[in-house]
């Protein structure tokens, strides 16, 4: 399939980050809805098309927890990647609606992204670079899906030159400069389950201003907030992460299984080696692609329901 500009027609906006905006659109001639996400890049038209056929490799990305790929094109000297519409969107957008998740969907969005992490690493040698709520995403049946990955080289290097790829979901080796794995991104994850779990950013501080967190969440208070990013970044490198309590109502192993995310790259458990963790016990092998059947019809039913709050009906 070619797509091309002008068979796409504007439906609505979803949402920009710091390196483009993505739109909800109709692909004209195949009558498919598509999420269209456009990146501006100042690069030479080499590096544009090189990325390009970089993001190839996403048409072979073949895993029901990966976002389905449609094609990519240049575009008035833009990147133009036509993706899968996911229709209750992204976990950030949610979480600002039904606020701290259930621990049956902190489990499914455990299990379906290392199961996502896993895929890409083994068959196509990628590592994710940008585990964020924003880059999960949520459809109204159930199924949790990965966005953003880093498959091209040359994109992320293009990126890297900015100060766009800085993210507070990065990892302390990384942000000290240390070689770059797949364990980043298990980093990434925990940060990303202590929020959605607790409603707290995990290093303190407003989102949305110098500590962008899950937006929607208000600072710990008992936490002071960074004064910067590079504050933020610094926090992220010296301090003790942040842990769940059982004494707050969690169970001993979902705090495990954070705790174990969260530690030091060197003692930090890979994706095939949390994917045993008892946190996880109901779940099939990943191979196996199925949601855990105990969990089955209550992620059913907490997806159709986040769809009817989006849409103003009130839930089931
Ligand atoms: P950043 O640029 O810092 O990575 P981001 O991930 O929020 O932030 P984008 O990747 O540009 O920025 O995405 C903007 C928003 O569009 C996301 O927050 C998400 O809610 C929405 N979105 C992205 N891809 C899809 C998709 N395939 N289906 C539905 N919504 C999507
Ligand atoms: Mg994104």
């Amino acid at each position: 399939l070619s797509i091309k500009a002008e068979e796409l027609v504007m439906l609505k906006k979803l949402g920009s980050g710091n390196s483009g905006t993505v739109s909800k659109v109709l692909h004209l001639p195949t009558q498919k809805t598509m999420a269209r996400k456009t990146i501006h890049i100042d690069a030479k038209e080499v590096i544009q098309s090189q990325i390009i056929r970089e993001l190839r490799i996403m048409h072979e990305c073949d895993s029901p927890f990966i976002i389905g790929f449609y094609g990519a094109f240049l575009h008035e000297g833009d990147v133009v990647i036509c993706m899968e519409y996911v229709d209750c969107g992204s976990l950030d957008k949610i979480f600002k609606l039904t606020g701290p998740f259930p621990d049956f969907m902190l489990k499914h969005i455990a299990y379906s992204v290392l199961s996502g992490l896993v895929y890409l690493y083994d068959n196509h040698r990628i590592i994710h670079r940008d585990v964020k709520p924003s880059n999960v995403l949520l459809d109204s049946k159930g199924n949790i899906k990965l966005c953003d990955f880093g498959v091209s080289r040359e994109l992320i290097n293009s990126m890297a030159d900015t100060f766009v790829g800085t993210s507070t979901y990065m990892s302390p080796e990384r942000i000290q400069g240390g070689v770059y794995n797949i364990k980043g991104d298990v980093w990434s994850l925990g940060l990303m389950l202590y929020e959605l779990a607790s409603g707290k950013f995990a290093f303190g501080g407003a989102p949305g201003g110098a500590a962008p967190g899950v937006s929607g969440l208000k600072g710990d208070p008992q936490i002071k907030t960074p004064d910067s990013i590079l504050d933020l970044l610094q926090r992220i490198v010296n301090e003790r992460p942040p842990s769940l309590k059982e004494s707050d109502g969690y169970t001993p192993e979902l705090c495990e299984f954070v705790e174990l995310c969260l530690k030091k790259e060197k003692d930090r458990p890979d994706p095939h080696e949390l994917l045993k963790h008892k946190f996880l016990a109901d779940f099939p092998e990943p191979d196996s692609l199925k949601v855990s059947a105990k969990y089955r019809s209550d992620i059913k039913k907490w997806a159709k329901n986040v769809r009817r709050v989006q849409k103003g009906k009130p839930t089931k």
